[in-house]
């Protein structure tokens, strides 16, 4: 078996999910952290449930949708309905989504390390958290910003004001022909700016300039031991931050692969002596640590006094 320098590797093996984590962020010159719907969900931002039947009871009763995603991919009627449903959903996940608390305790476990976060959610979750938006690359799009539907122009605009008119002018499931966004270069229809089936959406500037900052930072640590931490990614895309993230543990020697889901996903055979899986809810786990952290300090002022 190939040796590892990581100790949580070689001694951690009794040890608690949470103090594995700790260890593991300790030990590691930089951390690398991918970010899936199992973290949001952890927070109680389900794409199921009351949070979808309370604000679509209309919809539910017309098409008899089961979730929030399979909504999200449905071919309406016309434009006037399927902004009455993108304008709810823009408000839902991420105009009055709440504050996460799993987001600012894993804002303070990072505090004063070196890190990235890739993620493919795009709701708000990291800006109303507070972090800093140039360590976060938000790779699938994000539900404030439109792009054209024939992609005519590498530009994505803001919708916040819109969604808010949509949400007060819709009357039947319907908004008014004069709030349906069109194009300013081509007239084609707008749309959210989030990745099709086809892998495609709209990239800007500034989707550049993330783009740019997470390759760097890739670089930086290439050859260091780097913790590559995965957080309630599953399978529904795993060439976003499952497969490249288990491609650059293979790649990288010194780096560890660490993954927090409660579902079982299988390991490739050639990374599994540098994997650890966590089959731990993300939200458990960051309290646990946060507790642990809080507790190990009361200990050291009561030494001290
Ligand atoms: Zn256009």
């Amino acid at each position: 078996m190939e040796k590892t320098s990581w100790h949580v590797l070689s001694n951690g093996e009794y040890l608690t999910a949470s103090s594995k984590l700790s260890m593991a962020l300790d030990e590691a010159d930089a951390v690398l952290i991918g970010v899936g719907a199992g973290m949001a969900a952890a927070d109680g931002f389900t794409y199921a449930g009351p949070r979808f039947t309370q604000n679509f009871p209309d919809f539910i009763e017309k098409y008899r949708w089961l979730d929030m995603f399979q909504a999200s991919v449905f071919e309406f009627e016309n434009l006037n309905e399927e902004w009455s449903f993108f304008s709810r959903f823009v408000d839902l996940n991420y105009m009055s989504q709440p504050l996460g608390e799993s987001y600012i305790r894993l804002k303070e476990l990072l505090e004063g390390r070196n890190y990235h976060i890739i993620t493919s959610n795009a709701d708000n979750a990291f800006e109303k958290a507070g972090f800093d938006k140039n360590k976060v690359f938000d790779m699938q799009g994000k539900y404030n910003l439109l792009q054209c539907s024939k992609g005519c122009t590498p530009k994505r605009y803001n919708n916040e004001e819109l969604m808010k008119d949509m949400i007060d002018r819709q009357r039947g499931m319907k908004v008014p022909d004069d709030l349906i966004p069109y194009c300013k270069e081509c007239g084609a229809p707008m749309e959210l700016n989030r990745r099709n089936h086809t892998d495609w959406m709209v990239e800007d500037a500034r989707f550049f300039k993330e783009q740019k900052l997470y390759k760097q930072f890739l670089q930086e640590y290439a050859d260091k031991k780097l913790l590559i931490l995965e957080l309630g990614c599953g399978y529904m895309a795993p060439q976003v931050i499952k497969h490249p993230f288990q491609n650059m543990t293979e790649n990288q020697s010194n780096s560890l692969y660490m993954t927090v889901n409660l579902k079982d996903y299988s390991i490739p055979q050639n990374i599994r002596n540098r994997t650890i899986w966590l089959q731990e809810d993300i939200k458990d786990l960051l309290l646990n640590i946060q507790q642990e952290q809080q507790f190990t300090k009361m200990n050291f002022y009561e030494t001290e006094q």
